[in-house]
């Protein structure tokens, strides 16, 4: 189990991690969630063992990893750290590049290699020297890199940051199925958050160094206790009660997503239609609701100006104030 306990640290005086503490189990995929500046990457560098930390500690299965004031080269042998600058060795192939690490006493060099270029899609390329990949092609052997000599805890800085939609969605799959069957525990910064909802085993969500939110996808989802965090999700509406309901005087909103805000023929709440944004299997709807910007869902585009009526699913308005 890796053991994170309130840490804290500053580049200067000004601390940028502020008190952090979390488990995870092997195995297990965390995802770090955070607007750019949040403290992701430090948080990683802290982890691996590049930083060193004054207050607080890191343990694995209850060894204290020690930071690099007490290591001559930095970095944990049990770990594998992929940074958002990856580096690869330009004028050597991708083969060689993804097997520089193993020994070539390995009897199992080979089948091990061939096994990652799978789980990367990059087979086709195995004798084509890196110079020659496009960005997106080189972060994945940069993936399987880091995966080569069997790590039990990976920790990937935004890994999927060149690689285009289409061949995203493959490799996200291929490799989270990768990982958990060899039981690695993979901790991800990014800010993409698709990989996090669909994949993640916890989110943790960072805000100017400091944990707010350690949850599984779905209890974050269904109930983020900000719009700070509901808006990694999805587009997020903060809307008064009081524009709900008139006889509310509390001065406090509701989170909804687009999704939960209908048009309704009769007695809902009047709005004016700004805009309409086609996302294919339907339209994200801008609206005016007296002076708050609403977007709902709808499967067809709405003529800008015109007046329309909106309901709004909220199941139990007390609960949800914010
Ligand atoms: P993220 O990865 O979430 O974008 P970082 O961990 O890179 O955030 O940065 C957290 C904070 O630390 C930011 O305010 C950033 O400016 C600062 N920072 C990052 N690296 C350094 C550095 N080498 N020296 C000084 N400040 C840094
Ligand atoms: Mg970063």
């Amino acid at each position: 189990m890796l053991k994170v306990a309130n840490i804290s640290f500053g580049y200067t005086s000004k601390e940028v991690i502020k008190n952090i503490g979390f488990k995870a189990n092997k195995g297990d995929y965390i995802a770090i969630i955070g607007e750019s500046g949040s403290g992701k990457s430090t948080l990683l560098e802290i982890i691996y063992g590049l930083l060193h930390i004054e207050k607080g500690t890191v343990h694995w299965n209850d060894e204290k990893l020690l930071g690099p004031n007490f290591r001559l080269i930095p970095g944990e042998d049990f770990m594998k750290y992929l940074p958002q600058d990856f580096d690869l060795m330009p004028y050597t192939t991708v083969e060689e590049n993804i097997g520089k690490y193993i020994s070539s006493q390995d009897k199992n060099k080979e089948k091990r290699i061939k096994e990652l270029l799978k789980v990367v899609d990059m087979t086709e390329f195995s004798q084509t020297k890196v110079k020659n990949l496009s960005g997106g092609q080189k972060q994945r052997v940069a993936i399987a890199k880091v995966m080569a000599k069997e790590p039990e805890v990976l920790l990937l800085d935004e890994p999927f940051s060149h690689i285009d939609n289409f061949r995203k969605n493959k490799l996200r799959r291929d490799l989270f199925k990768y990982l958990k069957s060899k039981n690695i525990l993979c901790i991800v910064a990014t800010h993409d958050t698709t990989d996090a909802l669909s994949f993640a085993d916890k989110i943790l969500v960072i805000k100017n160094g400091k944990l707010i939110a350690n949850n599984t996808p779905d209890k974050l989802y269904t109930n983020p206790k900000s719009a700070y965090i509901a808006s990694f999700f999805d587009e997020i509406n903060k809307i008064p009660i009081s524009e709900i309901k008139a006889d509310d005087t509390s001065k406090k909103s509701v989170l909804l997503y687009p999704n939960q805000i209908k048009l309704t023929e009769i007695s809902g709440i009047k709005a004016t239609v700004v805009a309409s944004y086609f996302k294919g299997n339907h339209y994200l709807i801008e609206a005016i609701l007296n002076k708050t910007t609403v977007f709902f869902e709808h499967p067809s585009s709405l003529k800008t100006g015109s007046k329309i009526l909106l309901e709004f699913d909220v199941k139990d308005i007390s609960k949800k104030k914010y």
